[in-house]
């Protein structure tokens, strides 16, 4: 199936309310280019050498999420046009996205990563640590910086139970932090999972395989 195919059958799948980001990562600019084509501007890349190398290369409205760890010495070269930093997984990080957005004039989006997975190679924070930065936050620890809501992934496997217990365990903070100040993002689900997670109340996914073809690694 081309690109555009994948991209109908997998847009048809997800309901209006829900943001799809198409993860771009190591597939070129022209087949980005022939999505964004078919009307999306919502792309995801989680490097930070490779989203730069295709900003040149691709229409100027497109939104970019990070979406892969991101070193702090990094944010420097995304914090101009950044739309949203999906990965935040710790707190110095954090206090740099915030310095630079204050340089650019900016309020960057971020999204707080949740370690919501049994496998323990996964990037993220402990629940307890995303409590403490978002009641930082809310205190007002990071006025450059807005928080958007939460990403997270769950356990690489074909156990649906755990992926969806996994899914609801980041739905329940969403909505305890959301008690405090609304969270607009709860963003879980990936090609394999996306269902799931769309029934757990994710209204963001991150989908890359499933739109673009079988990335080579
Ligand atoms: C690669 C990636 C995705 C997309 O994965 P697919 O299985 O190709 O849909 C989603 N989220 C993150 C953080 C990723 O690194």
């Amino acid at each position: 199936m081309s690109v555009k195919e994948n991209y109908t059958n997998v847009s048809s799948q997800i309901p209006a309310n829900v943001e799809l980001v198409a993860v771009s990562k190591f597939h070129p600019a022209e087949k980005i280019q022939e999505v964004y084509d078919c009307g999306q501007r919502v792309f995801g890349e989680n490097k930070v050498q490779e989203l730069v190398s295709k900003i040149p290369l691709l229409p100027k409205d497109i939104q970019w999420h990070l979406i892969g760890h991101l070193q702090t010495n990094k944010v420097k070269y995304i914090a101009e046009f950044v739309d949203t930093i999906q990965s935040v997984d710790s707190e110095k990080l954090l206090i740099e996205i915030n310095r630079q957005s204050e340089k650019y004039n900016r309020k960057i989006k971020v999204l707080l990563q949740v370690k919501i997975a049994e496998e323990d190679t996964k990037y993220g924070l402990e629940i307890h640590e995303a409590k403490d930065i978002f009641s930082q936050y809310l205190e007002g620890k990071y006025p450059h910086i807005e928080i958007t809501g939460l990403m997270g992934m769950a356990t690489f496997t074909d156990q649906k139970t755990q992926v969806k217990s996994e899914f609801m365990i980041l739905k329940s903070l969403f909505d305890e932090l959301s008690q405090f100040k609304k969270l607009e993002k709860l963003s879980m689900g990936m090609s394999d999972d996306f269902k799931i997670a769309i029934e757990c109340g994710a209204n963001s996914v991150r989908i890359g395989s499933a739109i673009f073809g079988n990335r080579i690694y």
